[in-house]
């Protein structure tokens, strides 16, 4: 009989829909968590951390259970998806793949919260100690946590974030870089009602992107030199305000900024997602310019493929950390994964070179798109969420 004992360190979106989804297996599931997620109330104020969800997403949540509680809190579904420069815009929309809606921006630490309330007994939580080593044993993996107590797992999954302590400790190595630029983001208050379109507009010193939150409310994100982030993030509120209003398309309107923070942009994939019985997920195996609001839409696909692979050994009655078919698993994920970094550079690098050649091979490339529906409609799939390769 083999070991069911699971070891998740980071109970984030993507540790936390893990744990649910592993446990619906059968497993047994410890979950280690640093910042567990606060209660709910309906005025408390929108955490600046958002996240697009594309619809492959949104399904995985609901089989969980987690997207409907959600949508007792909040959230805010888009129908409409733009993007391009001042001159050609390339403008989505859900009635293109007859879709009710193409996404939504959801709060971080309420989905997380949404995904914790779907914990059952068969997840045991540890928010008081954190793994400090562990060794591999020929049948288990002895896992030590900083409070002395020891654990024992046939799997430890690093769903820990970019700074992942499980993936220094299993001694995997990453390759990467920081990009030059660095992101602001503020929630504001909008003079107009809730809006469902949320658009993304190029500039030669990067983008500024708006996401409509409920209500009158929106989070708005701009790419800028790091040097200039970090000036802009020293201005008072009121300052700050202004200098949204003057930088982003007229058609923002004037603004109230409610809170504001800045992050450094990085790109980083782990060499090996997978390494004996360690399992790495999430911004643990991989962080990317969140220009199109990819991050954890690739965390959720990780997980759904770790899910799978788990349950084909269940069902085949191999061990849960049988090399084939993790190796499966950091095959296709590692490939899909890069696969979007790479789109992205390409798309950041292409939109940020000021040359009149290049801004009308652009502007015709957009004008295209947009005349030829089947581009479009490729695009559009891939926007939310379908592979296409
Ligand atoms: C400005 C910005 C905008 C973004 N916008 C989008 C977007 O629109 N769409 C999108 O899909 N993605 C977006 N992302 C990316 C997204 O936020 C991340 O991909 C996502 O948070 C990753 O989830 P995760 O659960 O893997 O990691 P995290 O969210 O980093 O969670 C890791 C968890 O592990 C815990 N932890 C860490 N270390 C330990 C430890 N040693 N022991 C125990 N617990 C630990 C932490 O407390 C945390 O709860 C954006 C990112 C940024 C910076």
């Amino acid at each position: 009989m083999h070991s069911k004992e699971v070891v998740i360190s980071g109970g984030g979106m993507v540790g936390a829909a893990l744990a649910v989804a592993l446990s619906r297996l059968g497993l047994s599931i410890t979950l280690l968590e640093k910042q567990p997620p606060a209660a709910f109330s309906a005025d408390s104020a929108i955490d600046l951390r958002v996240s697009s969800l594309n619809l492959r997403s949104e399904r995985w949540l609901t089989e969980l259970g987690a997207w409907q509680v959600l949508e007792t809190m909040r959230l805010c579904p888009y129908h409409y998806l733009q993007a391009g420069e001042a001159k050609a815009q390339l403008r989505f929309a859900a009635a293109d793949i007859h879709s009710s809606h193409l996404g939504h921006i959801v709060e971080n630490n309420l989905l997380q919260l949404a995904l914790w309330q779907q914990f059952t007994s068969h997840i045991t939580v540890i928010t008081d100690a954190h793994i400090v080593a562990f060794a591999e044993q020929p049948q288990q993996l002895d896992i030590t946590l900083s409070d002395d107590r020891t654990l024992q797992a046939a799997l430890l999954i690093g769903a820990d974030g970019a700074q992942s302590m499980v993936r220094q400790l299993a001694g995997i190595g990453s390759s990467g870089w920081q990009y030059q630029q660095a992101c602001l983001v503020a929630c504001v208050d909008t003079p107009y009602p809730q809006q469902d379109i949320t658009w993304q507009q190029f500039y030669p010193s990067g983008p500024r992107a708006f996401l409509p939150l409920p209500g009158a409310q929106a989070s708005l994100v701009w790419y800028d030199e790091a040097a200039k982030i970090k000036q802009l993030a020293q201005l008072s509120p009121k300052a700050l305000q202004n200098a949204f209003i003057e930088a982003f398309p007229a058609e923002l309107g004037a603004i109230t900024l409610t809170s504001s923070a800045w992050f450094p942009l990085a790109r980083m994939q782990a060499n090996q997602y997978v390494k004996g019985r360690v399992v790495l997920a999430g911004d643990a195996a991989h962080t990317i310019n969140p220009l199109a609001g990819q991050g954890v839409n690739l965390g959720f696909a990780d997980a759904i493929q770790l899910v799978q692979c788990l349950s084909d050994n269940i069902s085949a009655g191999r061990e849960l950390a049988a090399t084939h078919s993790l190796g499966a698993y950091q095959r296709q994920r590692k490939w899909q994964n890069s696969l979007m970094m790479t789109a992205m550079d390409f798309i950041y690098q292409g939109f940020s070179r000021e040359s009149d050649a290049l801004s009308f091979v652009r502007q015709q490339g957009l004008r295209l798109a947009s005349r030829a529906g089947v581009i479009k409609r490729l695009l559009t799939q891939y926007a939310v969420g379908n592979d296409l390769i």
